[in-house]
């Protein structure tokens, strides 16, 4: 760790976070990064010099404990602790991470209409401005090489960076797994399918097309592109995404394929953080007809993985209600093999979604109880159930939200399987 002051800027060079994911009430920073502090701001960069984090630090900001993130997908998400309790109760983690784009959150508020949020992410441009007017004269290397990077990632480039990404892999994520929150959403996505298989009505993030896997050529093309993409910060990574919708249909040749290559390409290794992960949906038709040794394989990777099946509902007349097309039998006998998978590979742990919403058929809440309480003995701790909340305009009403988070926690009571929210995130 370097350290400089120039003028009223203190710079600290390759700063070491935590090395393991974890869930904390305080802010936690992970792997290695630089960060420049102003009177106003901390400024966190990743290895790149592309911002990451901005906390700002005068009154004006809503909470000390709360910060903007960038994503590589250039998203800005706003962390707040809300009361601590309420939000971990509801996502299972101490941070609810309100979104600048449309998602599927009934959690009220909106961070990026706050003045100093608003504030917070224009100072960047006049922290570059300042930067450049110091830049100039003898100075360490390091020091100037950071100082270069961050001036050369403006809002254009970053911009440009990460449709960049999104041109390797072939489009934007629509949705990232609800269990890539273990990792902080942190994941390098590899396509190894498109589409999906079901096509249902109510569904919001699918792409449309019919499933098709990827080539294995293709999926080593991205996986070195992406190599080449995150550069100096590569060794911030320890977690793959295989995308999109239902990669477990894909394959075994083509998924084994992928987590074999991705662990030396991306050298997880040597990353700054510990262990590694790989995350991934499936649905009804791929859990239930997956061979067997395919999770022998994936339990004998280095990785721990987490497969998220959309199951949507226990009840006949909600599925039809979503357009679904999928019987109560079949997703009962995928929820089945979810249990055995569960039980039987320590390093997999497979959760399941389910719909949740104001305007669903009576039977939806007590089928899930009834998948999740009566057919089990025992509380598990694994295999955890997401419900994705359905929201449409008038849930802006604050009381519709409240209703549907009351029926979260008495949900949750009853589950014998740990129960969180799922909201939909995007990279
Ligand atoms: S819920 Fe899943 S399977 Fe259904 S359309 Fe959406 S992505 Fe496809």
């Amino acid at each position: 760790m370097e350290s400089y002051q120039l003028d009223n800027l203190i710079i600290t060079l390759n700063k070491e976070g935590s090395r393991e994911f974890s869930k904390v009430s305080f802010p936690i920073r992970y792997g290695l990064f630089s960060e420049i502090r102003t009177p106003e701001y901390l400024f966190q960069f990743n290895l790149n010099g592309e911002i990451k984090f901005i906390r700002g630090l005068p009154r004006t900001w809503p909470h000390p404990a709360e910060w903007l993130k960038r994503t590589v997908g250039n998203d800005w998400v706003y962390y707040s602790a809300g009361d601590y309790k309420g939000i971990y109760d509801y996502f299972g983690e101490y941070y609810f991470p309100y979104l600048s784009y449309p998602s599927n959150s009934i959690i009220d508020g909106d961070p990026f209409n706050d003045q100093s949020v608003i504030l917070a992410k224009k100072s960047l441009q006049a922290l570059r401005a300042r930067i450049d007017e110091l830049i100039s004269g003898p100075k360490p290397k390091s020091l100037k090489e950071f100082l270069t990077r961050v001036i050369r990632n403006d809002e254009e480039t970053l911009r440009r960076r990460a449709d960049q990404l999104h041109h390797f892999i072939g489009g934007q994520v629509t949705v990232l797994p609800p269990d890539t929150r273990h990792v902080d959403y942190e994941v390098i996505p590899i396509i190894v399918a498109d589409g999906c298989l079901y096509h249902c009505g109510f569904c919001r993030v699918k792409t449309g097309q019919d499933f098709t896997p990827r080539a294995p050529k293709d999926v080593m093309r991205q996986m070195k592109e992406l190599k080449r993409f995150l550069g100096r910060d590569l060794h911030n990574y320890n977690a793959i995404f295989l995308g999109q919708h239902d990669a477990l249909s894909a394959g075994r040749e083509v998924l084994e394929l992928a987590a074999e290559r991705a662990y030396e390409i991306f050298e997880f290794e040597r990353s700054h953080l510990r262990g590694a992960y790989l995350f991934l949906f499936g649905s009804v038709d791929s859990m239930i007809h997956s061979e067997e040794g395919l999770f022998e394989s994936l339990s004998h990777f280095p990785f721990s993985t987490y497969i998220n099946v959309g199951l949507e509902s226990n009840d006949p007349k909600t599925l039809e209600a979503l357009k679904k097309p999928v019987s109560v039998e079949k997703l009962r006998e995928a929820f089945t093999r979810i249990l055995d998978i569960n039980r039987r590979y320590e390093k997999i742990e497979v959760t399941s979604n389910f719909v949740f919403g104001e305007d669903l058929p009576s039977g939806h809440l007590p089928s899930l109880l009834e998948l999740t309480r009566n057919r089990l003995n025992l509380i598990g701790n694994k295999g955890g159930v997401y419900l994705s909340p359905l929201v449409d305009e008038r849930m802006r009403e604050k009381a519709s939200k409240r209703e549907l988070l009351r029926r979260f926690l008495k949900f949750k009571t009853g589950s014998r399987l740990p129960a969180f929210i799922y909201l939909i995130q995007r990279l």
